[in-house]
């Protein structure tokens, strides 16, 4: 029997706008942005600039475009980034980088996605001469959402920015979920600025708003990176409709999650007190639980049908990779139906 029930697991992007966002939607200040005065999107770019001390900032339909943007600015065509392997920049963005930017890329594999600054400085070869790629930049994803939404250690962020500043490497951070990472580390916004040439960040993920993401960095690259997005046709109008959702999101929502970050770690226990070989809650940073199914007989695609049936929708990203993600428009009820239901099919998978 299919439940009436719904908890919609997928994502944190699908959320919908909520009461008091919509309100302050509607009521918003704008201009034409592509003559640069959408008085919304100015106070939003400038308020972004400045939470993580950087000069400038841009605002961009998607995280995508606010990577892409970063990346072709930092990297010239034939010149290469560095990632790791299960980041967004090089399987979720359907080659972008290549197809619009000429960038070559090589990975590191890194257990949860996490960060060892090693990894990335014994591979990187900036000025290679004629005959070899050169490096001449890396991204590091935090929090790391192929990961299980691992924040990124800071010791190791510091040590690469170090060494590859001593190489001329310069450094991107795709932070989608840096809010995320800065609600469970403590460590302060202005303090990643300070180790990245150029940031990118989600307000359409965690933060509830409905579109929405901004590239940060110094003024002079912010400029090329403006004329890039018109040329992508990413220039918008009065889009201080959507900026002032965002700075909704800024003022009510960071504060949030720590509930979706307590409410994952919830569902990751669950789990675990059936099946500890799946997940280890100390593992669970913040609002994604990464289930790897290596170890039993089903796959991701069956468990994921199995929850639906029960109201529960998750994400089967991989053959044995499942993704639950807790998000703003949920309830502790919900975490509670969640709670009782996933242990008991796990449980039909351990015996099957
Ligand atoms: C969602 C996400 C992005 C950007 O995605 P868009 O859908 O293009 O906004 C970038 N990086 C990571 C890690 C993400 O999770």
């Amino acid at each position: 029997m299919t439940s009436s029930r719904k908890v919609d697991l997928r994502s944190d992007t699908v959320t919908k706008p909520s009461a008091g966002m919509r309100e302050i939607m509607s009521a918003a200040e704008v201009g034409d942005d592509v003559y640069g005065e959408d008085p919304t999107v100015n106070s939003l770019e400038n308020r972004v600039a400045k939470l993580f001390g950087k000069e400038a900032a841009l605002f961009c339909p998607t995280g995508s475009m606010a990577n892409q943007l970063s990346i072709r600015i930092l990297v010239a065509p034939g010149e290469e980034l560095i990632t790791e392997t299960n980041s967004h920049i090089v399987r979720a963005e359907l080659g972008a980088g290549a197809v619009f930017s000429g960038i070559t890329t090589r990975t590191w594999l890194a257990d949860r996605g996490l960060l060892n600054a090693d990894e990335p400085l014994n591979i990187a070869k900036p000025d290679s001469g004629p005959y070899l790629v050169s490096t001449t930049a890396i991204a590091v994803e935090n929090t790391h959402n192929f990961g299980g939404g691992t924040v990124q250690p800071i010791s190791e962020i510091k040590k690469l920015r170090q060494e590859s500043q001593k190489l001329g490497i310069s450094l991107h951070l795709d932070g989608a979920r840096i809010w995320n990472a800065h609600v469970s580390s403590g460590v302060e916004l202005v303090e990643y600025g300070n180790y990245f040439d150029t940031i990118s960040v989600c307000f359409s993920k965690g933060l509830g708003a409905p579109v929405g993401s901004i590239m940060i960095s110094d003024k002079e690259r912010i400029g090329k990176a403006r004329q890039w997005r018109k040329r992508y046709g990413g220039g918008m109008r009065q889009v201080g409709v959507l900026a002032s959702a965002c700075h909704y999101a800024l003022d009510h929502n960071i504060k949030l999650l720590k509930i979706d970050h307590q409410r994952a770690k919830l569902i990751a226990k669950a789990i675990a007190s059936i099946a500890p070989n799946l997940i280890n809650p100390e593992h669970v940073d913040t609002n994604i639980v990464g289930l790897d199914l290596t170890g039993l007989k089903i796959t991701a695609a069956e468990l994921s049908s199995w929850l639906q049936e029960k109201g529960i929708l998750t994400g089967a990203l991989g053959p044995k990779y499942l993704r639950l993600v807790t998000h703003l428009d949920l309830t502790d009820d919900d975490i509670e139906y969640v709670s009782q239901v996933l242990p008991k099919l796990l449980q039909r998978a351990l015996v099957s």
